[in-house]
Formats: C-alpha cells, sequence, structure tokens
C-alpha cells in the first residue's frame, strides 16, 4: 500500500487506512519533504519573515505526523507511476504496490501567459512562501534607507490566496520587521476576470472587500494580465503595474506527474474519481485532495479544492482503500462544508459558517483556533476535526 503525497490529504489518508486497516496493512508515504507542510498559512509571509527562518510554525517533522501509523516513509521526487506494473519510482527506488492513493495536491497555473512563471513569486509552495518572505524583507529594508521609496506589490488572483496574501503584505509591520522606519507597502490586487472570492458568501465577500480596501489595497476587477516582464505586470487593457514583486495567485493545476497518468482527466489535469475516491476502471487506484476532480452526486457540485475538503475525503478513501484490499462494501463520499473563513490582514477575517457571517476580530480568532486545533493534532499524530 503506497500514499503518494505527506499534505493533508496523505497525511489523513495514511491514519484513516491504519485505523480501518488496524495496523496490519504495511504503508509506505512518500513525498519530496521530511515534513508535512501547513499550507493553508503560507499566506503568512509578514510572519514569516520576522521568523528569519524559524520554520516550525509552517512545517511539522514527518516522523512525528505518522508516530503512530507504523507507516514507512520515503523521502524523494515521484517521478513516474506505471499503473501496468503497479510500480513507483521515486528517483532511482522503484515501489512495487497493490493499491495506490495519488495525494499531490495542485501546482500553479499560469495558462500560458507571457512571463508569468519566469517573473512571479508564489505562495503555493513552502519553499515559495520562504523565498517571497526574504525578497520582501528585503525590499522592506532598501525603502528604509534614504531616499527610498514605498514597495510596490502587485498579487494577481482574486480568490482566497491572493486576498489573504495582498492584505497580509499590505498590514504587515514592515518596521517592525526590518528594524526600521518602512513605510507600508503599497500593495495592487489584480482581480482579474472571475469574480472577487468567487462562490463564496455574499455577506463574507462584502466584509473582506471593507476590511481589503481598509488595509490599504488597490483592487482591479475584471482585467486579465497579459504579460508579465522584471518590474512591471502589464494587463489586457494596456495598463502597466510597475511591481517591486509580483506574486501568482491566480489559479492551480495538477502536478505533472498527475496529469501524465493515463485515465480520465478534468479541468487542470486533476484525476476525475468515483464517489468512492477510486480512478473508474483502476481497482485499487484512490486519489484525494487537490489532485482530484469530483462532483458531489447529492449535490451536483464540485467539490472545493481545499485542505477542509481533502480531510473529510481522506477517511472515505482510506476506508475504501482497505475494502478494495479485504473485500467489504465501500463508503460513498459526499462533501459538507462547515464554514469557510478569509484571513484579511492582520487579526481580521471574514467568514461564513452555517449562513452566518462572522467578521472582523471574531473571524480571525475563529480561523486561527482551527488552524491551531490542526497543527497541534497533527504534531501528536493524531487526525485533525478541520482546517
Ligand atoms: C496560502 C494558502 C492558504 C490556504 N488556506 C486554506 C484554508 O484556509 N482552508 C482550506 O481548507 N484550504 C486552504 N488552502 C488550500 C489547501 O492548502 C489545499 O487545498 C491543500 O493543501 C490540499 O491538500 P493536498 O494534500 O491535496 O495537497 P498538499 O497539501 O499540497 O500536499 C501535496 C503533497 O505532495 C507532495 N508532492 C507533490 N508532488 C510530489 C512529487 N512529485 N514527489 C514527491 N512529493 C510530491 C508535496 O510535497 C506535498 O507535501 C490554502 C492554500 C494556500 C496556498
Amino acid at each position: 500500500m503506497v500514499v503518494l503525497g505527506a499534505g493533508y490529504a496523505g497525511v489523513t489518508v495514511t491514519h484513516a487506512i491504519r485505523r480501518s486497516g488496524r495496523g496490519t496493512i504495511p504503508i509506505t508515504v512518500v513525498d519530496r519533504h521530511a515534513s508535512h507542510i501547513l499550507r493553508t498559512r503560507l499566506y503568512e509571509v509578514g510572519r514569516l519573515a520576522a521568523a528569519d527562518g524559524r520554520d516550525a510554525r509552517w512545517s511539522v517533522p514527518i516522523d512525528q505526523v505518522l508516530a503512530h501509523d507504523r507507516a514507512t516513509f520515503v523521502a524523494g521526487e515521484v517521478t513516474s507511476v506505471d499503473l501496468n506494473t503497479r510500480e513507483v519510482s521515486v528517483g532511482d527506488r522503484v515501489l512495487p504496490y497493490r493499491s495506490l492513493v495519488v495525494c499531490l495536491g495542485s501546482v500553479a497555473a499560469y495558462y500560458g501567459i507571457p512571463g508569468a512563471a519566469e517573473y512571479t513569486e508564489q505562495v503555493y509552495r513552502f519553499s515559495g512562501a520562504l523565498r517571497l518572505s526574504q525578497r520582501l524583507r528585503e525590499l522592506a529594508r532598501a525603502s528604509a534607507a534614504p531616499g527610498g521609496r514605498p514597495v510596490r506589490i502587485v498579487v494577481v488572483g482574486g480568490g482566497s490566496t491572493g486576498t489573504e496574501l495582498a492584505a497580509e503584505i499590505a498590514t504587515a509591520r514592515w518596521d517592525r520587521i526590518v528594524g526600521a522606519p518602512a513605510p507600508p507597502f503599497e500593495v495592487t490586487q489584480v482581480v482579474g476576470s472571475v469574480p472577487f472570492l468567487f462562490g463564496m458568501a455574499p455577506g463574507l465577500i462584502e466584509h473582506a472587500r471593507r476590511l481589503l480596501a481598509q488595509a490599504g489595497v488597490r483592487s482591479i476587477p475584471e482585467v486579465n494580465v497579459a504579460r508579465v516582464g522584471p518590474g512591471e505586470v502589464t494587463l489586457k487593457d494596456g495598463q502597466v503595474l510597475p511591481a517591486d514583486a509580483a506574486v501568482w495567485c491566480a489559479g492551480l493545476e495538477a502536478p505533472t506527474i498527475v496529469r501524465s497518468l493515463p485515465v480520465g482527466h478534468g479541468k487542470g489535469g486533476r484525476l476525475l474519481v468515483d464517489d468512492h475516491l477510486e480512478v473508474p476502471g483502476q481497482p485499487g487506484l484512490f486519489a484525494v485532495g487537490d489532485a482530484i476532480e469530483l462532483k458531489d452526486s447529492e449535490t451536483g457540485l464540485l467539490v472545493p479544492a481545499t485542505a477542509q475538503a481533502a480531510l473529510a475525503e481522506a477517511p472515505v478513501a482510506g476506508a475504501n482503500v482497505v475494502a478494495r484490499l479485504r473485500g467489504g462494501p465501500m463508503r460513498r463520499f459526499t462533501y459538507r462544508e462547515k464554514g469557510v473563513v478569509v484571513s484579511v490582514g492582520r487579526g481580521r477575517g471574514s467568514g461564513t459558517f452555517g449562513g452566518i457571517t462572522v467578521w472582523g476580530r471574531p473571524a480571525a480568532l475563529l480561523k486561527a483556533a482551527v488552524d491551531e486545533e490542526y497543527a497541534e493534532a497533527t504534531s501528536r499524530g493524531r487526525r485533525a476535526p478541520g482546517v
């Protein structure tokens, strides 16, 4: 039994297989990082810049996370998956499997926009968030020097990642972070043609908009990026936005290794799975998290690519992996969102729970509490209820 990826989906599915299989199924988990990255916190670039390399808030050592699973962890890059021979290559190593769960997450989608991949930063991976935080710190230092000017940042994307990041950069206390009188950053969010916080509740959107404006973030709606060059972002209407740094938060797609599997794919190369989280026509091949596309059979809606959804899918997939190996009925997955909170600047957020809108400080506290509960449970090798 092999699990590819040790993010939210991978570690939770591993816990679930151990539980459903009563600890008798040997599990091998593969990831390029020997730690579980808390990706939902990667927008915290101000905090990351202040942490100066101390990364405990954003990652948990994998041996802690898998402490109770008796799983074998293999650190390395998954380079190929052969569905015929049932083998996974991790560098020079070949791992045979009977059942496979693909939990390889997602990567930035650049849609072929010239310069986007080359000249923008991203916070979808820890290495990207760390790099951006270091760059922002250098820019803040330069702006605090005599003759320095405010730093100009362009965030591309009007979804939750773009919003959280834009507000974080605009409200971070760069003067305290660099210990010099750096002025606040000037942040522009290019929302693009997809509406701001598309798919979220109207109350959440309204308050998020208000908080972003209070944070001083300038918003440019309804126009997409045409190209990105060194120091500037050009929009389709001809506007040229000067940018000391541009950050790409405009979308995700499946990693190449997932896209190249010879099975059915949805948007962005995501794996199509049935409501058992199994790939049709491939008994024993399961997938969970950002790497899948699944339409909920009850609501007819696409299950979102969120950590919350991954944590809900994983126990069902884990039980079904065991059912497939041992024989037995499979469980059907249906998705019920518990609630959503978007962080909008230091100590502020906007969210919705059961139709009720929460915003401002209470929303931020709620997000912090849920987030902390996940980090705490995960670091003790326990399954966490949500993020
Ligand atoms: C800034 C930000 C904030 C977010 N906030 C929220 C939030 O508040 N709530 C929420 O529900 N969701 C949030 N999300 C979305 C959430 O992070 C993702 O939906 C979640 O990480 C998906 O889990 P996953 O396990 O599928 O993928 P991941 O968590 O990305 O895990 C995939 C794993 O696969 C590994 N991997 C990938 N390719 C390879 C390879 N070839 N070889 C070896 N290892 C590989 C990676 O190292 C990684 O550990 C946020 C995302 C971002 C970027």
